[in-house]
């Protein structure tokens, strides 16, 4: 097994006016038998970092390394074929000639391995995923997850020192992609190979990660545990990428009164809809973005004391949960919000206005222009203080 370090990683396309840089320095060091998803939109460039790793582009800048039990090693400039990993695509072309057997098989005899050694291990590779009876089948008689299952055989039977997984589970139907993606994870159990594993899917992301990066136009936004990432996202794109629905996020002004309470306005708000926060105590001067989660919202009575207006536009009924659409005040500009509660709970009707309370300590505050989450301390010193 390997650990990996990414070091600065730059990447380019082309050459002079054609030129386009789609990496702007990746950093990352991944422990050795660790599970890591790559996870961001479409076009963040996490093939081309997977493609890199595995030796099929060059890097332009930067240094990938390698470290086992033989010591670090930089792999730059070494082949795939010697770099001692394994790739799973989401295209998994399979030799539609060849059976079961010799699509797993393939790789270890072109390496010259003997007949019985090559026998033990793809039988037990297929006792793992559940191949077993298929392994005298072509693949034209798999079903499109029995398919996906040999492609990732053939990857698992080579005992590499990392798997790399590019969108595996994207051709299969929602109800495939939830089981094999359990299988993945009781294989990682098993084998504890260090993988990286690329997905535009937040769901996928979120329940296969140890640690994931989430990346967003070539570069990193944060790095953590699935937790860590959905608890304190580092900035707004993370906020509104990771999570379903996306953290309900406010642009508008804060201003601490004389009396201590703080006060939001958002933008495109009338005055009424002041967000009073008394119980928050975070001094916030200035423009700043308010992010707050659909399970952090309270149903409270309209005028409640505390509790902000909010209009329900929409209920979408979830099973265990109903979530709320509406606006933060009559005005069509008011911005719109999304809360979430329990379905056993009576639920208001579209058109009703209500009103919403924040779980105290559940507020995440960001910068406006740079959309970085902002702590306590740094918000204190953004801004002018406004006098009330
Ligand atoms: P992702 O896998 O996150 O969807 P990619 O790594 O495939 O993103 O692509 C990132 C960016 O790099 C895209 O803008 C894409 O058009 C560009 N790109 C990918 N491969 C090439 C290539 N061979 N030549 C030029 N541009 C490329
Ligand atoms: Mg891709």
């Amino acid at each position: 097994m390997a650990s990996l370090s990414l070091r600065s990683l730059v990447k380019r396309y082309g050459h002079g006016r054609q030129q386009q840089q789609v990496l702007h320095g990746i950093d990352a060091e991944i422990a050795e038998g660790e599970f890591i998803v790559i996870v961001g939109p479409s076009g963040c460039g996490k093939s081309t970092l997977l493609r890199l790793i595995a030796g099929l582009e060059t890097v332009t800048e930067g240094e990938i390394v390698f470290t086992t039990a033989a010591g670090p090693r930089v792999v730059n400039d070494i082949e795939p074929a010697d770099r001692d990993i394994a790739m799973v695509f989401q295209n998994y072309a399979l030799y539609p000639h060849m059976s079961v057997f010799d699509n797993i098989a393939y790789g270890l005899k072109i390496a010259g391995l003997p007949r019985q050694e090559i026998r033990d291990r793809v039988d037990k590779v297929a006792v793992m995923l559940e191949l077993g009876a298929l392994l005298e089948r072509r693949p034209r008689a798999l079903s499109g997850g029995q398919r996906q299952r040999v492609a990732m055989g053939r990857a698992i039977v080579r005992q590499p020192q990392v798997f790399l997984f590019d969108e595996p589970l994207s051709n299969l139907d929602a109800r495939l992609r939830v089981q094999t993606r359990l299988q993945i994870q009781r294989l990682h159990a098993e084998l504890g190979t260090t993988s990286l594993f690329v997905t535009h899917d937040q769901s996928e992301a979120m329940t296969l990660a140890q640690r994931m990066i989430v990346m967003h136009d070539g570069r990193i936004e944060q790095i953590g545990t699935p937790e860590a990432v959905y608890r304190t996202p580092a900035s707004t794109f993370v906020a509104s990428f990771i999570g379903s629905p996306p953290m309900n996020l406010l642009h508008g002004q804060a201003l601490v009164g004389a009396d201590g309470v703080l006060q939001f306005q958002p933008a495109g708000s009338d005055p009424s809809a002041a967000l009073v926060l008394s119980g928050e105590g975070a001094p916030v001067n200035g423009t700043v973005v308010l992010g707050v989660r659909a399970e952090h919202l309270r149903l409270a009575e309209a005028g409640a004391p505390g509790a902000w207006p909010f209009r329900v536009e929409v209920v979408e009924m979830l099973g265990a949960e109903r979530l709320l659409h509406g606006r933060l005040g009559a005005s069509p500009a008011a911005p719109l919000v999304t809360c979430r509660i329990d379905a056993d709970r009576p639920a208001p009707v579209a058109g009703m206005a209500i009103g919403l309370r924040p779980d105290a300590g559940a507020l995440h505050w960001f910068d406006a222009d740079s959309g970085r989450r902002l702590s306590v301390a740094q918000v204190m010193g953004t801004g002018t203080p406004t006098p009330t």
